[in-house]
């Protein structure tokens, strides 16, 4: 199976990132989104981020023209024939799901489809698609996806070995650091992770410092990003749904209960940077 074009399915947070980086490692792709809007602010991040590394001496200007070229942004799912899908659109299974049938349809039996769920279960989503489930598997990158090295290169219960391997080295070619799991919720980071945005939260709830200090505190003893200013960067609305995969997932375990801190700022749009409005606000991009 030699992959050489890549549909990346959903131009959000997750999407323009595996897009970007696609392109990079010199893979032709399309980067798919059902809103024109959000295609627009995919292509704008991506360009100011490839001018960016122009302006560190990081890449070559005619590099950049040909990595901008490599991508074709589309609005009409029909151009979405690859032999790699990377699914990144909603973190709800229907959709996801209905998105890989209505693929099915269009692409070779031959096409690979990978979704970056966070915490939805891969054999399951193998389970309800039309696609053969050997052929499903999960990639799950971190955010920001273009610079964030490590993979979870995830094998659902009939995902075939071949197709995990393709994967790995689709990962490897990215600069990635790819690591092999088993489907299980959240995988391995976001499992663990999901302790320190929840002990952060009743922390801040418990009003025993708030989220400011905590996140200094954390980034002081090496953490990279604080809780909060991380669930903003992720979106609230995805922290939230995993963390309620999680819980559900683990038959609402006390451990993995969803924070009313996070949910009331979800009901409220308060989704974090890409709202301007989170746990802290941001100047709108
Ligand atoms: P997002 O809300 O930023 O973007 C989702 C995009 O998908 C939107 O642009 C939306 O218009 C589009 N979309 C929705 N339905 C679609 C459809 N049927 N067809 C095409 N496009 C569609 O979400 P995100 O943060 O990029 O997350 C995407 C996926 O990646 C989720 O499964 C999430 O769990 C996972 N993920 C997110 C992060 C993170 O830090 N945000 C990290 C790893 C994995």
């Amino acid at each position: 199976m030699v992959i050489e074009s890549i549909a990346v399915c959903g131009a959000g947070t997750m999407g323009a990132g595996i897009a970007q980086i696609a392109a990079y490692s010199g893979y032709r792709t399309t980067l798919f989104d059902i809103r024109p809007d959000g295609l627009e602010r995919a292509k704008a991040q991506i360009e100011k981020s490839l001018t960016g590394a122009v302006e560190k001496g990081k890449l070559a200007v005619a590099d950049k023209e040909s990595i901008l070229q490599r991508i074709s942004f589309t609005a009409a799912i029909n151009d979405c024939k690859a032999d790699l899908i990377i699914e990144a659109i909603v973190e709800n299974l229907s959709a996801k799901t209905s998105l890989f049938n209505q693929l099915a349809e269009i692409n070779t039996a031959k096409t690979i489809f990978a979704t970056n769920t966070s915490s939805l279960s891969v054999s399951t989503i193998a389970a309800a698609v039309t696609v053969h489930p050997s052929r499903v598997a999960g990639m799950h990158f971190f955010n920001p996806a273009h610079l964030m090295k490590l993979v979870e290169v995830v094998s659902g219960r009939e995902t075939s070995p071949e197709v995990a391997d393709v994967l790995y080295a689709v990962a490897m070619r990215m600069g990635k650091v790819p690591v092999r799991v088993k489907d299980a919720p959240g995988f391995i980071v976001n499992r663990v992770a999901r302790l320190y945005y929840l002990e952060a939260m009743h922390l801040a709830a418990e009003h025993v410092a708030d989220f400011s200090a905590i996140d200094q505190l954390l980034e002081s003893v090496g953490f990279k990003m604080g809780p909060f200013a991380l669930m903003d960067l992720i979106g609230n609305d995805v922290n939230l749904a995993v963390t309620q995969s999680l819980y559900d997932a683990f038959n609402h375990a006390p451990r993995f209960k969803p924070n009313t801190l996070q949910e009331q700022r979800v009901k409220e749009g308060k989704l974090g940077r890409k709202t301007g409005l989170g746990f802290y606000k941001y100047e709108q991009q």
